[in-house]
């Protein structure tokens, strides 16, 4: 796909989009191409989205290296396998966490676009074959943002269904924040449970949505009734967190995905009896391919606006200033 946007791009460059310094701005660059040693491959870039992580990684909250390629919901094209997604939170691959498939949460991770070169380019380096997921039929630019935003959702749900599936259609679900993550979780648990599914929000606009992806009732904080087996706060503040452990029943479980920073006190006593309070991150690199398949058989509702990459810097800006309608998926 050419966009001309730049008559005098060399031939034997690729562009990239690189964040030189804490802050910005993304400059534009052409540089030599990533050249591939064994097990490695090197892919070309269909579509990158922009992540909310990625507006943190530009303000230096990660530590990130410079310069740095951001990127990490990506698809692209690899010479044996065709279309492909790429897992890019790449572990070490030799502690027990990488060896049992837990890659994100490694304690020596070099995420890709986070800490090494990501998607925002027209070729991205990949270490190992195996972080490349087959994309079957799904559209390669309207599917990138499942590869952080979809999957996130996807493994915070799935650690849900064994409780909510205990209780068969008598489970009661409580998802907490209706952006992003909160839609796709939204559509998660419609599809892969029988609990009736309350989200909780401040913007009527997010309730509307809701309620449209199939929640069993959309509200805001002060009419929210009665107790939970499972719930997701993709918040996670204070606020939020101390609402999922008041409202999860015992035997519960609640699932932390949002990223606010926020804490509640622990212990007997101090939260319901026998509840499960669990972080969740990312997802695995199967998770991935599970998501794929979910995706062919259950088309997932959102809306992704597309930007040429060499704009990757105004696609920031549009984030930031809340001016996106939808996800910003970066083509170039
Ligand atoms: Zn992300
Ligand atoms: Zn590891």
């Amino acid at each position: 796909m050419a966009w001309c946007w730049t008559p005098s791009h060399p031939a034997d460059l690729v562009r990239a989009i690189e964040l030189q310094n804490v802050g910005g701005p993304l400059m534009v660059v052409d540089r030599p191409p990533p050249t591939a040693i064994e097990g490695a491959t090197v892919i070309d870039v269909t579509a990158c989205g922009v992540c909310h992580s990625d507006i943190h990684v530009v303000d230096g909250q990660f530590g990130s290296p410079h310069p740095l390629v951001l990127g990490h919901e990506v698809t692209g094209i690899d010479k044996k396998l065709g279309p492909v997604m790429v897992y890019a939170p790449w572990g070490c691959r030799n502690c027990w966490l990488c060896e049992t498939g837990h890659e994100m949460i490694c304690p020596d991770g070099a995420e890709a676009g986070l800490f090494v070169d990501g998607g925002y380019a027209e070729q991205m380096y990949i270490p190992h074959r195996e972080y490349l997921q087959p994309l079957g039929d799904l559209d390669p630019i309207e599917s990138a943002p499942l590869a952080c935003g979809g999957l996130t959702a996807f493994n915070a749900t799935l650690k849900t269904l064994e409780t909510l599936n205990r209780r068969a259609n008598a489970a009661r679900a409580l998802v907490i924040g209706a952006g992003g993550l909160g839609q796709f979780g939204i559509q998660f648990l419609r599809l892969m449970s029988d609990a009736e599914i309350w989200v909780v929000d401040q913007s009527p606009e997010k309730l509307d949505r809701a309620l449209a992806l199939g929640a069993t009732r959309a509200v805001t904080p002060e009419r929210l009734e009665g107790t939970y087996d499972a719930v997701i706060d993709f918040v996670g503040a204070t606020t939020t967190l101390e609402s999922a452990v008041e409202r999860v029943n015992r035997r519960g479980t609640v699932v932390a995905v949002g990223l606010y920073g926020g804490a509640v006190p622990f212990g007997v006593g101090a939260v319901p009896f026998e509840v499960q309070l669990m972080s969740s991150v990312w997802g695995t690199v199967l998770e991935l391919g599970q998501l794929i398949e979910f995706a062919h058989h259950h088309p997932l509702q959102y809306t992704v606006e597309t930007m040429p990459l060499a704009e990757a810097e105004q696609a920031h800006q549009r984030l930031r200033s809340g001016q996106a309608s939808g996800r910003i998926v970066l083509v170039p």
